[in-house]
């Protein structure tokens, strides 16, 4: 483990400045407990310095009036200086949250400069005004950013999420400052750093490190005209009535409880390993994991062999270790979370067909692949977000039922369909009340729009949809009888 990275100062507008706040905040590796660092918890003073720094930046119009096309440069160029310090960035977030450096290349650095170089593309080719002959006449239709974010973000795939937030913000033209999650703040310091570098003018970006206190203070300051939230369904509900309050603008990025529903024509030598993949990645701490694996009653024990073949495969350990597929669960509280919820299944009547056993190792905060059979989706295991590398299999008679369970849920993010068909897939996907589908695999597109039904979410991230969230819709009508 390198030397802990002890950070004294806040980011705040661009610059490193003194905090407040007495308080500091200590990371440490989930994996082995080691110290990775610390940083200053900033308090409701250091956020009201962040947000006067991004309200004074915002009215000087230093950035929303920079031309959107040199915006798209600047964020693009965040992006290959991300990509060019990639395996500093990756060693950094690998051991602030314990995924594989491998994890981080793949489902968080490439998904977030991809989002990034997305929205680049995207404000290059938005419409930011546009005449309109209406009821009256001409009518100038004109996008203006909403004004100073506020962003508060997990801890499961930090540099994606502070992609996710600070692309779409900046593409805007507003001013944003970030409250990244207490055991992730690291790595938020270093990205920002790197905004600046790419030429992000001083005030527009700031960083406010800490925990709940630090961001009720950001969602409840008065000059915040909009908050980005993504996290628990839990917290976004108070945040959103929080937000509900002010009349503030709020989109929600929450949980999931996704189904991948296999048909009967499915290939499933072929969709086992991505199955297993979508259900467990980032050790199932991902929103969008499908963990409800729905399959025809006929066809259950051969998916399931086939899935028990490849998740047995899924080796859990220390993330720098190179046989490693399977990182640590972030902390002591979570992991307790995840074993109660393998207990609970167990209790609830499901049967444990896997449990790869977890190794004695580093905090011990490690659980192994475990896939479920015999479970009907009243279960809690099949009902809440369990956050950990555990897959229910459900099995079904007909294909609406399966529709049917895949849409018994509080949730809606993700899903996918696995069939020979491709069209088949499509309808059925049409079917299911959730935000993203795949078709015999899952990902994130970045320029396409990612987000929440039912409880999982309000509004939507990435490409057009995600950089229209950020703005705010005008209409100037020209005087009666005007012509341009
Ligand atoms: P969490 O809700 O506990 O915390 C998320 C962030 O919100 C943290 O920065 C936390 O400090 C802050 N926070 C918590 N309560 C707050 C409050 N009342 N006011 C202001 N800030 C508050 O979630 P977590 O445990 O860090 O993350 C896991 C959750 O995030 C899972 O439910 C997961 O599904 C969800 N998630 C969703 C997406 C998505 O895009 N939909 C992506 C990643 C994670």
């Amino acid at each position: 483990m390198p030397e802990p990275i002890e950070t004294t100062a806040l980011y705040i507008g661009g610059k490193w400045v003194d905090p407040h706040s007495t308080q500091v905040l200590e990371v440490h590796s989930p994996a082995t407990g080691d110290k990775v660092g610390s940083v200053p918890s900033a308090d409701a003073t250091d956020v009201d310095a962040a947000v006067r720094a991004a309200r004074e930046s915002f009215d000087s119009g230093v950035w929303r009036n920079t031309p959107p096309a040199q915006r798209a440069a600047v964020i693009r160029r965040a992006a290959d200086l991300i990509n060019e310090r990639g395996d500093e960035i990756g060693a950094l977030v690998s051991a602030e949250m314990g995924a594989t450096p491998g994890d981080v290349a793949t489902l968080q650095q490439l998904a977030g400069t991809g989002c990034l170089s997305a929205y680049a593309d995207a404000a290059d080719e938005y419409t930011w005004e546009e005449k309109r002959t209406g009821l009256f006449g001409e009518t100038l239709v004109v996008r203006e950013p909403v004004g100073v974010v506020g962003a508060i973000i997990a801890w499961n795939v930090p540099l994606f999420l502070f992609c996710n937030k600070f692309g779409p913000a900046l593409a805007a033209g507003c001013s944003i400052v970030l409250k990244p999650a207490p055991e992730t703040p690291l790595n938020a310091n270093l990205l920002a750093e790197i905004f600046t570098e790419a030429g992000v003018p001083e005030g527009v970006i700031s960083i406010v490190p800490g925990g709940v206190e630090t961001g009720q203070a950001l969602v409840d300051h008065p000059d915040v005209d909009k908050i980005t939230f993504t996290g628990s369904t839990a917290a976004g509900r108070t945040i959103a009535a929080r937000c509900g309050d002010q009349l503030k603008r709020c989109s929600l990025e929450l949980g999931g409880k996704s189904a991948a529903i296999v048909l009967d024509d499915a290939d499933i030598a072929a969709s086992a390993p991505m199955l297993v993949f979508s259900g467990i990645l980032n050790s199932g701490q991902a929103c969008v994991a499908q963990t409800r694996v729905l399959v025809p009653r006929d066809k259950q024990d051969e998916v399931v062999e086939a899935m028990v073949a490849v998740a047995s495969t899924f080796t859990p350990g220390m993330p720098d270790d190179p046989d490693t597929k399977v990182g640590p669960i972030i902390n002591a509280k979570q992991h307790e979370k995840v074993t109660g919820y393998i207990e609970k299944g167990k209790a609830e009547g499901a049967t444990a067909v896997l449990e790869v056993p977890a190794p004695e190792v580093g905090t011990g905060n490690f659980v192994g692949p475990t896939i479920f059979t015999g479970v009907t989706n009243d279960m809690t295991i099949a009902r809440e977000e369990i956050f950990g590398p555990v897959i229910s299999v459900i099995a079904y008679d007909t294909l609406d039922e399966a529709i049917a369970i895949a849409n018994d849920s509080d949730y809606g993010l993700a899903g996918s369909v696995w069939t020979a068909d491709v069209d088949k897939g499509v309808e059925v996907a049409k079917q299911i009340r959730t935000g993203t589908m795949g078709i015999n695999w899952y990902a994130i597109d970045p320029s396409s729009p990612f987000g929440g039904y039912k409880k999982s979410g309000i509004g939507r991230e990435n490409g057009r949809e995600g950089l229209e969230s950020y703005l705010e819709h005008k209409a100037i009508l020209m005087p009666m009888g005007y012509t341009s």
